[in-house]
This record gives C-alpha cells, structure tokens and sequence, in this order.
C-alpha cells in the first residue's frame, strides 16, 4: 500500500556525505515510523510520500529538511563540574551528555582546560547537506492507538 498519512513505514537508510558512508541501519531493525506526525526528519518524510513497500531510491536532504543550520550561540564555555563522574576523562572530540534545564543534550567536546571545557551543542550534522539510501521494507496500517500517540509502536519504534 502507498505512504500516506496513518501508514506505519519501516525502512533501512544509509546516510552518506561525499563519497563516505556515515550511517546506516541495515545491521539490525528496520526504523518504524508514523508517516504524517513528523516522527522523522521533513525532508526524509516528505521523499517517502506515495511509495510502496521494496520501493529503493536515494534523496539529499538541505539543512534545513535535515538537522537545522550551526547556531553559534550553541558552542559554550561551561565548568567541567558539570560532567559530572565523567569529568575527568574530557577530551577533544569527545560526544557526552550534558544536564540541562530541558534534559540531557549531546555536545561535542572542543576544548578541555583546568575547570572549565568548550562544547559545541549543535547537532554533529547540522549545517549539512544529507544523502539517504532508503530502502522501505514495509508498509501497513496504524493501530487507533499509534494514532492516538502519535508514533509506531512495535520493532525498530516506540517502546513503552
Ligand atoms: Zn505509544
């Protein structure tokens, strides 16, 4: 059956940016999603709407479909205390949790000095340009309750 609003999609991707691969899914589950509640990126959503189960095609999604631009106001100097146990094994390059008012977001270590470290909170892939490898593996029908919540349940979605 076609993508549309209501439909749960499972599909593989893999994310590619030049000529490497960054990402892909096809070791484990196939990802599930809720087409129609924004559950996945705009740009990969919208590339999935009408097509059908062993439908295969690639889509490069701009920033702004994908991870947002760079914001500069996310790269901060915070004291490292607030890494808590892991503060003292900070170092370049590393991606940690960090507590925040809204919950725990990723940064990306840049710089690490004496009491204090720079990170960088921007998605590791925002400001960038993404090619996907989507292979839709299958397609059905929403139960009233995925509906209801507004995400897939089962393998490779929501679990609760
Ligand atoms: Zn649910």
């Amino acid at each position: 059956m076609p993508i549309e609003k209501n439909k749960v999609v499972s599909f593989h991707y893999k994310l590619i940016e030049g000529d490497s691969e960054l990402e892909q899914s096809h070791d484990g589950d196939p990802m599930s999603f809720l087409f129609g509640h924004g559950g996945i990126m705009s740009g990969l959503e919208e590339s999935m709407a009408g097509r059908d189960s062993g439908d295969h095609f690639s889509v490069t999604v701009p920033p702004e479909k994908a991870y947002g631009y760079r914001s500069p106001d996310a790269v901060q100097r915070i004291p490292i205390k607030h890494f808590g146990a892991r503060n003292r094994k900070l170092k370049r390059g590393d991606v940690v949790p960090l507590q925040t008012s809204q919950g725990p977001l990723d940064v990306t270590i840049l710089k690490v000095g004496k009491f204090m470290a720079d990170v960088d909170a921007n998605h590791p892939l925002a400001g960038r340009t993404l090619t996907f490898d989507i292979d839709i593996v299958d397609v059905r029908d929403a139960t009233e309750e995925e509906i209801a919540h507004g995400h897939a349940h089962g393998p490779g979605g929501h679990d609760h």
